[in-house]
């Protein structure tokens, strides 16, 4: 199976989807992090990340890798390898959250990135989490989820994750932060964030990652067995 999972920042995609590809024994892959490492590059090498074919030319030349945390026990999902340097850590910080949504505009840019997820995703029995997996990277993915939550309680989750990491964290600013890239992320020509129009929408707000996860195992279940009687 193939299994997407969209939905804004901090809206739980990753620990829904961490679990879940836990549960089912599927690959995990956030694509989320393929956009921050270019903005890392973009930055580190004084790209005008305004420049569409200037950020371009950055993808087609670094070497980002997401590989399992193997011994690394810091509360990673998976090590980020940006030209062979650990970036996990240097990706979540705050300047790449606050321009990460500029690069994921560019068309050629995103054509890039979608063609290296595919190919990561193809063999299958994966959960894939971003903003358009199953609007563009996987239309034909088994189940598409749209996971939600109000931007209220999207800050205060994203602000409790940076203190608990040490970070410093300010919560009006994650909370505008969040508003600028739902923003630009629901408002760009390629690829929109939205969801698909199979896809099942999940508001979590109110409830606990355990809830949502059992429902989707259940529902899940019943997908395999309905498609193995066929
Ligand atoms: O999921 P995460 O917050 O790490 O994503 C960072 C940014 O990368 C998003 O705000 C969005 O601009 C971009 N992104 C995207 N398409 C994806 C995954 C992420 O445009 N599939």
């Amino acid at each position: 199976m193939k299994i997407a999972i969209d939905g804004p920042a901090a809206s739980g995609k990753s620990t829904l989807g961490a679990a879940l590809a836990e549960k089912l024994g599927y690959l995990y892959f956030d694509t989320g992090v393929m956009y921050r490492a270019v903005t890392l590059a973009v930055l580190e090498n004084n790209i005008d990340i305004t420049d569409p074919q200037a950020v371009l030319r950055v993808v087609q030349t670094v070497h980002i890798e997401v590989t399992p945390p193997d011994h690394v026990n810091d509360g990673r999902q998976y090590t980020v390898w940006l030209d062979g340097i650990d970036v996990t850590w240097r990706v979540r910080q705050t300047d790449i959250d606050a321009q990460v949504s500029i690069p994921s505009t560019y068309a050629e840019v995103r054509a890039e990135l979608v063609r290296q997820q595919r190919r990561i995703g193809e063999r299958g029995n994966v959960v894939m989490v971003g903003r358009d997996i199953g609007t563009t990277v996987f239309p034909d993915a088994d189940l598409k989820i749209y996971l939600d939550a109000t931007v209220e309680e999207r800050a205060r989750r994203r602000t409790q994750e940076m203190l608990a990491r040490g970070q410093v964290a300010d919560s009006m600013q994650v909370l505008n932060n969040m508003r600028e890239r739902d923003r630009l992320d629901s408002s760009r020509v390629a690829s929109p964030l939205r969801p698909a129009q199979d896809a099942l929408i999940i508001d979590n707000t109110q409830s606990s990652v355990e809830e949502v996860l059992n429902a989707l195992l259940t529902l899940i279940a019943h997908i395999q067995s309905s498609g193995a009687n066929c």
